[in-house]
């Protein structure tokens, strides 16, 4: 990679997806804004300087839609939803130096200054196009105001996202059989002249961004196929008055669509940090037209709008271009989506009341998995990690070793740091460092959890309270050491935990606020003196979550009573969705069948030994799978769902007897077995070699 190491000498712009003004927050909801959150306060305290900054997206269908359906503006609708996520937010410790909102003046300046300098340098042209109009309603449908069929792979579609199938960005006029959604009634098309934004123009530019783009695999793979494979413009007006005004003449007809003036609000956002802090403290100037080093934080359903469309739109408008994206996983709610319209949710609000520190939460959701792998939420599992690790490492190590050291030296001992811990805690700093520069929250977060392993592991070997009498030099040796631990472990754990870890550091007498000091803090010589310590966290009784689950099942029940339609259209989805899509269980099929048919099926164990995309498909790959008698190439509709550099050497189970089929022009011999819409692949619990029967 061409970018230097965190920390740079350039400012630094870490952003979150916006959140669309459109609903309440869930926990699932929570995990980009957690990782952002913790983003860039690790790299503030690696010594970067960095403004975090986010808004609520205002504009596009989804807001329009709904307010129609309440009976008030969208600009009222929106605002309302706009003050409750600026409230939420800071109540889990997801500190924005700037929150804003895509309507407010800023942007709409910013986004027509944008579009007049991509008119400017010749990116914008007109063409005559098919718009979906409701003669009924007398009015255009643009995006969520028309579905129909998705042309790309035939599955439902709404407004301008395949959002149920592969998950592709739709042009106006594309879907097929359009319906609108005010009255039901099927839609026309009718041709209308708009304003596309030449993005194929970039391609060679694009090409080369995508090799340079930093952050999760997966926002590097996923966009290939569109970037080398022919590159669609862009159409950037809408029929609608919601929304902000295409620049100049045109006002009165067209607005711009909603993904035009959404990520410009990571720019304006900015803009409005510079102008409450002054540009000595943050320039926005020069993080967006200099040398900045952008990081975009994003959930996973909203790759191609960062890495094709945003910087093609930087870079022609003379922007820096991202330095990184960083695309999470869904996140499931005891292995299935979150629903908020059967009210299968843990919402945000419920999570603070049933008393719980958010700073639970926010280890839970950054350190469970790689940030671009899912994340299941149960409360089960959210109490284990909790007790074992929260309670059970961390708390303990600290509460011990404090506690010894108040006993018998009132604070900490005059004695100097040994080398073996010093180098271990350099060794912290080091992973802590490490884990910034792979874009891995889990790395950091970690780091300061293996620090405090290693301080239990140390107070044990050593034993302290032997020593009190038989050498109290070498106790008091033992427990400088201890604390210096302690302070270590506050200063690398404060991004994940800020609340708690803060706790921690009046409790060992530092001053001021952990969160402003650097790295080099952790090897600084800890207080002579602090008061006795109390436990920084607590367990959580086996009771306790049974009642949590209970309560949630009662409500998943009641809701899925009183909503007797089979349609559960999520219409809060926001640029951050972090929720896959809903899966109810099928029934039991009625029809048995015979041993005989089933012994049909040839089922063999598979090992892979190669998987790729198939260009043009968006969810397609090729695998080479060994089935010990014979290589066999199978398509298989995984893609977008796992990450397929990671796949070699995972054994499979297929169904070899399968009808040959040819899918995207590739021949595809056999089946992959995956269970569900997120594809969990099948596999061996012992160790069948590829060709073992399966019966
Ligand atoms: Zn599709």
């Amino acid at each position: 990679m061409s970018h230097e190491d965190f920390p740079t000498e350039n400012p630094s712009v870490v952003t979150c997806g916006l959140p669309y003004a459109n609903g309440d927050l869930h926990i699932g909801h929570l995990r980009t804004y957690v990782g952002g959150d913790i983003y860039s306060r690790s790299l503030r305290t690696l010594g970067q300087q960095t403004a975090f900054v986010c808004g609520s997206d205002m504009h596009g269908t989804p807001v329009a839609v709904n307010a129609e359906k309440e009976g008030v503006t969208p600009e009222e609708f929106a605002l309302r939803h706009h003050e409750k996520y600026k409230e939420t937010f800071p109540k889990f410790e997801i500190e924005f130096d700037n929150y804003g909102q895509t309507h407010d003046e800023t942007n709409t300046e910013l986004t027509q200054e944008i579009v007049r300098t991509l008119e400017e340098e010749g990116y914008v042209y007109e063409k005559e196009i098919p718009v979906a109009y409701d003669p009924d309603a007398d009015q255009w449908l643009p995006d969520r105001f028309v579905e129909g069929t998705c042309p790309y792979c035939g599955a439902h579609a709404r407004g301008d996202e395949c959002d149920e199938g592969c998950g592709r960005h739709l042009e106006p006029g594309e879907i097929e059989d359009p319906t609108s959604t005010l009255t039901g009634n099927p839609a026309e098309y009718r041709e209308r002249q708009h304003k596309f934004f030449a993005v194929s123009d970039l391609q060679d530019y694009l090409q080369e961004f995508i090799n340079r783009l930093e952050g999760t695999s997966n926002a590097q793979n996923q966009p290939r196929d569109w970037i080398e494979g022919e590159l669609q413009d862009w159409c950037i007006t809408r029929d609608m008055d919601w929304g902000i005004d295409y620049p100049g003449e045109e006002a009165d007809e067209l607005v711009l669509y909603v993904w035009v003036d959404a990520p410009i609000e990571y720019i304006a956002s900015t803009k409005q940090y510079t102008e409450n802090v002054g540009a000595d403290v943050f320039d926005w100037e020069e993080a967006w037209k200099e040398s900045g080093d952008i990081v975009h934080i994003i959930g996973r359903d909203i790759i191609q709008h960062h890495t094709v469309f945003w910087p093609a739109m930087l870079h022609a408008a003379g922007y820096v271009e991202p330095r990184a994206v960083m695309a999470s996983g869904f996140i499931t709610l005891n292995g299935k989506g979150f629903s908020t319209s059967r009210d299968r949710a843990v919402w945000a609000d419920e999570y603070l009341d049933e008393g719980f520190h958010p700073d639970l939460l926010r280890y839970y959701l950054a350190t469970n998995g790689g940030f671009q792998q899912d994340v299941d939420f149960s409360w089960s599992k959210f109490q284990e990690r909790v007790n074992s690790e929260l309670v059970g490492t961390v708390g303990n190590f600290l509460y011990r070793s404090l506690l010894f050291a108040y006993r018998n030296f009132e604070g900490t001992p005059d004695a100097p740091l040994s080398d073996e811990v010093r180098e271990r805690i350099e060794e912290a700093i080091d992973e802590f460092q490490a884990g910034l520069n792979d874009y891995s929250i889990r790395k950091s977060g970690n780091a300061a959890v293996r620090l405090a392993q290693f301080g239990n592991e140390y107070i044990q070997r050593n034993e302290p309270w032997k020593l009190t009498d038989e050498d109290p030099e070498q106790a008091a040796q033992v427990i400088r050491d201890c604390v210096q631990i302690a302070k270590a472990v506050a200063v690398l754990f404060a991004p994940t935990a800020p609340g708690k870890m803060q706790e921690l550091w009046t409790q060992i007498g530092e001053e001021g606020d952990v969160s402003d000091v650097g790295t080099d803090a952790a090897l600084e010589s800890p207080a002579a003196n602090f008061d006795e310590p109390e436990a920084l966290f607590e367990k959580i009784e086996d009771e306790r979550v049974e009642d949590l689950n209970e309560k949630l099942a009662e409500r998943v029940a009641e809701a899925t009573d009183d909503d007797d339609s089979d349609e559960d259209t999520e219409d809060d989805d926001s640029m951050t969705e972090s929720e896959s899509v809903e899966t109810e269980l099928e029934p039991l099929a009625d029809d048995r069948i015979s041993f005989d048919d089933f012994l049909e099926l040839d089922l063999r164990v598979g090992e892979i030994l190669d998987a790729e995309g198939i260009d043009g498909a968006d969810k397609l790959a090729k695998l080479t799978v060994d089935i010990g008698v014979e290589e066999r190439q199978i398509v298989a509709g995984i893609k977008q769902l796992h990450d397929l550099d990671s796949l070699a050497g995972q054994k499979v189970i297929i169904v070899a007897n399968l009808e040959k089929a040819e899918l995207f022009g590739v021949e595809s011999n056999g089946m992959l077995l995956a269970a569900g819409d997120e594809a969990d692949i099948l596999t061996t619990h012992g160790d069948a070699v590829p060709g073992t029967k399966v019966q």
